[in-house]
């Protein structure tokens, strides 16, 4: 029996891509960001004390921020402030790179968001004497500036209070709108205007409490998503750094509302004081006094509920995914920690913690972009939310963590995948789950965890919906020593055989694929299932490829001077594709052998087509400019449509075996197959059906009008000598499908 590949150390040595066993499981985990060597910020020429300009320069809190989390990420910060609308603009045509401002769902459809790093609030403002208002409700039918582009400006556009707006261009024109008469009020940025107030002599009074306390985050253009993960992992870096705090601590006097609160609480306490004075003195005063504490309580009463309802944002925020509304992993955690450590003994329910992959969403990031695939994540999450009795954790790029009792997985997961194609019919994606078991695999969530990551990596190797964790899940001694024989450069045993493929419009056999085979010395008879990926994931399997392409030809040549005409295809993983020089490699085979391009093809996985499709395309091309053609291996299990698909430059189709097996029993991979052929001949594609095994589905590819068939009823892959043998003994006749199985 053969231990299960290395999947967990493949998957993961595939990111680096080094060649040294031991650099690689060091390198887990790297992931590589091109560092921008400068970034430009932008925002408000006069936003005091976030941002403003002064004798020509940056200043103000978001300005230092910057500055740091640049650094932090080893860049450069450079700021160019201006009219909050222009800057809006500049920021939307890419001219500026980065912009802080309140967090809104409607801005989030433009720009990218970092996680927020402050809460300021609006207030309304007014002239003295103004009617007293209290909260944006009154409002209605006044004339209220704002500025342009601004938070307030857009909740007030989409409010139903619906005031007369006087839009301007910033704070400081709002103000002068006030004082000229032409608004009544002004909502805006209390923070702000505080600090221009404190500056300017402006008789300008606030309006009831502050309202609308916004997350002010980093608005990153959105086409600039790798800034935005870059800017990101470096905010996060300066607040776990505790570079955040000191900077917040040095702005403090300017940033924290509680200096207004304490004014307000002293104003408060002063009101109450003159009230009984002026208790004393008449009892004619009573009313008016009353009046005004009642007032100052109602506002320090809405201060403090405010700043409650901030701290419990705050305290949300840093526990949930702000895209999701599900838990952050170190929530997860350390909920499933405090369950375990309260359920010890004795253990009455077994628990669970499920891992989930959308497995597809990069190819879905690349096809459709990333609002797609944020909404697909998205409408995933919504249907975790829902799950009785379980707690769901968002980890980031597509994976998911389940905590629930133990269960039946499977059912759940096929229960997910109905409610997300009934509720999101457009956002369909396919998910792959791994599960591990408490207290079976241990005690700890993190152990948990790790295994059942293990687990979900294995349901990807194997193909398969779900796995449960299996000790032999973990990395063999067998995948060790393969990895340090093709390190060490010393494999022996290697050798290919060759499939054949019938040609069902005419009943010849015209080409074949080649695969290989591995008889160890020592290590004795792997399978390519097990080696292959093991290969394909930690970069060594160049060495098989080129062998393969070698042999690939001399056989075809050798066969082509028979006059047997025989392409033969060749297994070409992403790696080979993208990080060797592929071109080369054939073209030292055709000249070695004075092979011609058409003795052989190429076949790509769907996944290795989507790994690069600018690069992947571009050798695609000139391969074809030499005349050798690819063509789509495995084709349904990704998930590229065809029509994608048909933007490279591909010849053929292979349809999965897994469609083609039981296609007599199972109408709907019928349908697949069929649907599958027919829009492939619309797009001049030639189809191959793959794992034919009998002779009923034979003649149905025949009728559904597919192309070749590969399979063990025509004949098993067979060493090479055997193969010419078959060649020669059917070349003469021409087969009638149904007399080939007669054969
Ligand atoms: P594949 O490219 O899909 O190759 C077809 C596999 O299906 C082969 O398994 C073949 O033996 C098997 N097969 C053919 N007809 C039938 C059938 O009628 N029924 C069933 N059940 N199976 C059938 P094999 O040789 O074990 O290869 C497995 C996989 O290993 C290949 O899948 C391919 O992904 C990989 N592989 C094999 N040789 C190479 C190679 O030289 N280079 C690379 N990169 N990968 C290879
Ligand atoms: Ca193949
Ligand atoms: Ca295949």
């Amino acid at each position: 029996m053969h231990k299960q590949p290395l999947v967990r150390l493949g998957l993961l040595a595939g990111r680096v891509r080094c060649f040294s066993l031991w650099l690689l499981m060091v390198s887990l985990g790297c992931q590589a960001y091109e560092t921008p060597q400068r970034v430009l910020f932008g925002g408000d020429a006069e936003f005091p004390p976030l941002e403003w300009t002064e004798k020509n320069q940056a200043k103000g809190f978001n300005v230092e921020l910057a500055r740091e989390v640049a650094r932090v990420g080893g860049s450069k910060a450079e700021h160019q402030l201006g009219n909050w609308p222009d800057m809006m603009r500049a920021l939307e045509e890419g001219r500026i790179d980065v912009m802080p401002m309140y967090y809104s769902a409607e801005r989030a459809k433009r720009f990218i968001f970092t996680h927020a790093y402050y809460y300021p609030s609006h207030s309304i403002y007014a002239l003295p004497g103004a009617v007293r208002v209290s909260s944006v409700d009154d409002l209605r039918g006044h004339k209220v500036a704002v500025e342009q582009e601004s938070f307030a400006h857009q909740q007030l556009r989409i409010s139903s209070v619906q005031p007369e707006l006087v839009v301007v261009p910033n704070t400081v024109s709002a103000i002068e709108a006030l004082q000229q008469g032409k608004a009544e009020y002004a909502v805006l940025t209390s923070l702000a205007v505080e600090k221009l107030l404190s500056q300017n002599d402006w008789p300008l009074e606030r309006m009831g409490a502050p309202f609308w306390s916004r997350g002010y985050a980093f608005a990153v253009n959105k086409n600039k998503p790798e800034l935005a993960e870059w800017l990101q992992d470096s905010l996060s870096e300066t607040i776990a750094s505790g570079r955040y705090q000191q900077l917040y601590e040095k702005w403090l006097p300017e940033l924290e509302p509680s200096a207004a609160n304490n004014s307000l609480i002293k104003s408060l306490w002063l009101g109450l004081l003159v009230a009984a004075v002026f208790l004393l003195i008449g009892v004619g005063w009573y009313w008016s006094i009353r009046r005004t504490v009642a007032l100052h309580t109602r506002e320090l009463r809405d201060a403090l509920t405010q700043r409650e309802m901030a701290d419990h944002e705050l305290r949300y925020l840093a526990n949930f995914d702000a895209q999701t509304g599900l838990a952050k992993l170190q929530y997860f955690i350390e909920k499933a920690d405090d369950y375990f450590h309260s359920h010890q003994q004795p253990v009455k329910q077994e628990k669970e913690i499920l891992i989930v992959k959308l497995v597809d969403l990069d190819v879905i990031v690349r096809t459709f972009g990333f609002s797609r695939a944020e909404l697909v994540v998205n409408a995933f999450a919504s249907h975790l939310v829902k799950l009785p009795d379980a707690m769901a954790a968002y980890l980031g790029r597509g994976v998911f963590a389940i905590f629930t009792n133990k269960c039946n997985a499977q059912v759940l997961l096929d229960h997910l995948m109905t409610d997300m194609s009934n509720s999101d019919p457009g956002l369909n994606s396919q998910f792959v789950g791994g599960s591990a078991y408490w207290p079976e695999h241990g005690r700890s969530a993190g152990k948990l965890m790790r295994h059942a990551e293990t687990a979900m990596a294995m349901s990807v190797a194997r193909r398969r919906r779900w796995m449960a964790y299996e000790t032999a899940m973990e990395p063999s001694r067998l995948d060790l020593d393969i990895i340090s024989i093709f390190i060490d450069g010393n494999v022996q045993g290697i050798f290919p055989v060759f499939q054949p493929q019938l040609d069902l419009r005419t009943g010849k056999i015209t080409s074949a694929e080649i695969l290989v085979r591995w008889q160890h010395p020592r290590l004795g008879f792997i399978p390519p299932n097990v080696f292959i990926p093991l290969l394909e994931n930690s970069g060594l399997i160049e060495q098989v490829t080129a062998q393969m392409i070698d042999e690939a030809v001399r056989v075809a040549v050798l066969l082509r001077k028979r006059n047997l005409p025989c392409a033969i295809s060749v297994n070409i993983a992403a790696y080979d594709l993208i990080e060797t020089n592929l071109g080369e490699i054939i073209n030292q085979a055709l000249v070695r052998y004075q092979g011609l391009a058409s003795d052989i093809k190429l076949e790509l996985t769907e996944t290795s087509v989507a790994s690069d499709p600018q690069r992947v395309k571009q050798i695609l091309l000139e391969l074809s400019e030499l005349g050798v053609y690819a063509s789509v291996d495995d084709f349904g299990t990704g998930y590229s449509s065809l029509s994608y698909l048909s933007l490279f430059p591909i010849r053929e189709l292979k349809i999965d075996r897994t469609f083609v097996s039981d296609m007599i029993g199972n109408p709907r991979n019928h349908s697949i197959v069929r649907s599958t052929i027919l829009m492939a001949r619309e797009l001049c594609l030639t189809t191959v059906a793959e794992g034919v095994e009998d002779d009923q589905t034979l003649q149905l590819l025949k009728k559904d009008g597919c192309d070749l068939a590969q399979g063990y009823v025509i004949a098993k892959p067979m060493p090479e000598v055997e193969f010419i043998e078959f060649m020669r003994a059917h070349a003469a006749q021409v087969f009638d499908v149904s007399q080939f199985m007669k054969r």
